[in-house]
């Protein structure tokens, strides 16, 4: 998939009004580590449209070993409820995004385009992502300085 120039700056920043409007957001030092950490929730904005998306990312764990597989679960938040109204969107593996056959939400509609685009493009400077002060591992709470920053609490960056 080319570039898509609308979300070239999804996720990122560009002035303090719009900082003001992502409450409690953090920027990560590390996009992938965090997304991948296993219970991820961040927001990505696009610069174009303003439009901002808010995005669950959660790792499957094998039932009987509890061993972490290389599958990922992406849900979008939907609803005003911002703890439980995620919607499934797709599911991510080797580190790409596939959409889910079984999601009420289209392929091309606009959450699952900027899905895509920033998981193609995670490595790129342009993209920032803002978590909403929970840990990208297990989803408590982060409450000093430095894990907030990371991403990740003590004992979780510890098994990173
Ligand atoms: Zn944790």
């Amino acid at each position: 998939m080319p570039a898509n120039d609308s979300l070239v700056a999804a996720g990122v920043v560009v002035s303090p009004a719009d900082l003001a409007a992502l409450p409690q957001a953090h920027k990560i030092a590390s996009p992938k580590e965090f997304i991948f950490g296993g219970n991820a929730t961040f927001t990505i904005r696009s610069r174009k449209t303003g439009q901002r998306f808010t995005f669950k990312v959660t790792q499957k764990v094998d039932d009987a070993t509890r061993e972490r597989r290389d599958l990922f679960f992406v849900g979008v938040l939907t609803g005003s409820d911002n703890v439980g109204s995620y919607t499934y969107l797709g599911t991510i593996s080797q580190g790409h995004y596939r959409h889910g056959l079984k999601s009420s939400i289209g392929p091309g509609a606009p959450s699952a385009v900027a899905f895509k685009w920033f998981i193609e493009n995670l490595s790129s400077p342009a993209v920032e992502v803002f978590h909403e002060g929970r840990c990208g591992r297990c989803g408590r709470k982060l409450t000093t300085p430095e894990s907030i920053e990371r991403g990740f609490g003590p004992e979780c960056a510890s098994l990173i």
